[in-house]
């Protein structure tokens, strides 16, 4: 059995490692989207896996955000024709996030075509709706803590992660010549008291781990003030400074929350008389597959589904669906929260919302998620004074507020406490994978003086035979 990592290695995006069986079975863990580095890396990378789609024969899915699901359709479209092993709710998110990646894909390169004025310069996407809905035939639902035999010598088991809404981790048992191994992929690890899922569960005992390191050397704010901080910023804004409040938030998980908090404040009737709109079609859809799996939900939130049978809507608040609606948006001038996708706000209708707002001392613009540097969430935390949208320059006049306890990732304390269902000395190989290379340098030395003997940080294209496993890409 060997290993190739062709994606999420020293970097946060791109989820991709292909496992190779010695009778050539192949078998590939996520098929993510390389997002937010430069464009032209950016499109390298996703322009070519570095292996070969039409040998896949299993893809297993850990969940559905685009960075581990976003080049299925990719995928499909080169000739794979393979199972896609995931979740229910997994399923259900992909397809969503699939169409509308397809859909981002096809209204930019009309957008690009129309700013260069080339009508007739054909840009091919990377996939188009009509490879979605082919993906959509290959989907194999898998129930969590079940081990299930792909083909012989080929097992399977998923555990929940609590990262989003049916997110899971594989471990993967395979025999080979009388050899029983054990891999382990942790996909994205969530929080231990997350504010609305179930904690990570343990997983079996394995001899190689291949674990997420995305906040591998740093610890999260307490998220239960959350709630506070949000009111505080309401009230600042909506009723103090009579503005509207802007919260770009990802439309799986951060919307949800964000509904979520904001119910409880509607509850406990702290919430002013204020409308909130969620201006999202895709949040919308995302919202009811997230309330399709309640049995997902942790303690706490089952206790208020008890007496709240929606936690995720109150008085005066609605979703707009249609393009009409949103534009209305522009001209309604009273206090009120808009929360809109993107999360880094680099693409989707939070970027209107915040051309329209963005001037106005009265408003204020929260970021309540990682913004990459370069993006305009990003350079809106920076504190730049002007910024670009759409090719024209505005003042920020807004205030720029900044909100760090939202994370749907496990911290270097939850990343500790994942593993602490295995032995470290009975593991052969732990592989990190999506983090930044200086996050991952620390996690490493962290393991390292825990006990686990081998470390490794592949870098793109690393490839690792298990069976005579080689420090190589340490
Ligand atoms: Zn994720």
């Amino acid at each position: 059995m060997r290993i190739a990592f062709h994606g999420a290695a020293r970097t946060v995006t791109g989820s991709k490692h292909l496992i190779t069986l010695q009778n050539d079975t192949q078998l590939l863990l996520d098929c993510g989207m390389f997002q937010g580095l430069s464009d032209e890396l950016t499109d390298s990378l996703n322009s070519s896996f570095g292996f070969e789609a039409d040998k896949v024969s299993y893809l297993l899915l850990s969940h559905a955000h685009i960075d581990h699901s976003g080049l299925i359709p990719k995928l499909v479209k080169e000739g794979f024709k393979g199972k896609i092993i995931c979740t229910a709710a997994t399923r259900d998110l992909a397809m969503l996030l699939l169409q509308d990646s397809a859909d981002i894909q096809r209204s930019e390169n009309q957008q690009h075509r129309t700013q260069r004025g080339k009508q007739d310069e054909v840009l091919e996407p990377l996939y188009t709706m009509e490879d979605v809905s082919k993906t959509a035939e290959l989907f194999e639902v898998i129930c969590f803590e079940e081990w299930v035999q792909l083909q012989e010598g080929v097992e399977v088991y998923y555990t929940n992660t609590g990262h989003i809404i049916g997110s899971a981790a594989i471990t993967i048992r395979v025999t080979e010549e009388g050899q029983t191994k054990t891999l382990h992929f942790s996909g994205d690890v969530g929080r231990y008291r997350d504010v609305l899922l179930c904690p990570p569960q343990p997983f079996p005992k394995a001899d190689f781990i291949i674990i997420e390191s995305t906040y591998g050397n740093s610890l999260h704010e307490n998220q239960f003030s959350t709630t506070d901080q949000l009111m505080k910023w309401i009230k600042h804004t909506c009723v103090e400074k009579q503005g509207k409040l802007i919260i770009p938030a990802f439309s799986v998980g951060r919307t949800q929350e964000l509904l979520y908090f904001l119910n409880q404040l509607s509850l406990e009737k702290r919430l002013p008389e204020i409308p909130v709109i969620v201006d999202s079609p895709l949040s919308y859809e995302t919202t009811q597959v997230v309330k399709k799996y309640p049995a997902l939900f942790n303690e706490r939130l089952q206790k208020v589904l008890e007496i709240d049978d929606d936690p995720f809507s109150f008085p005066g608040m609605r979703f707009t669906r249609h393009v009409e609606e949103s534009m209305q948006l522009e001209h309604f001038h009273d206090p009120c929260i808009i929360i809109a996708a993107s999360g880094m706000a680099d693409a989707g209708r939070i970027r209107h919302h915040i051309k329209n707002n963005v001037e106005f001392e009265r408003n204020t613009i929260l970021l309540v998620g990682y913004c990459s540097p370069s993006s305009l969430g990003g350079q809106l935390i920076h504190g730049d004074k002007q910024v670009k949208i759409n090719g024209q320059e505005y003042n920020v006049h807004a205030e720029i507020g900044v909100m760090r306890s939202m994370s749907a990732h496990g911290d270097a304390d939850d990343l500790a406490r994942y593993l602490s269902c295995q032995e470290a000395a009975s593991v052969t190989t732990v592989f990190l994978v999506h983090g930044e290379y200086d996050v991952q340098q620390d996690f490493q030395k962290k393991l390292m003086l825990k006990g686990y003997e081998q470390v490794l940080i592949p870098e793109m294209h690393a490839v690792c035979g298990l069976n005579e496993i080689v420090a190589e890409t340490a």
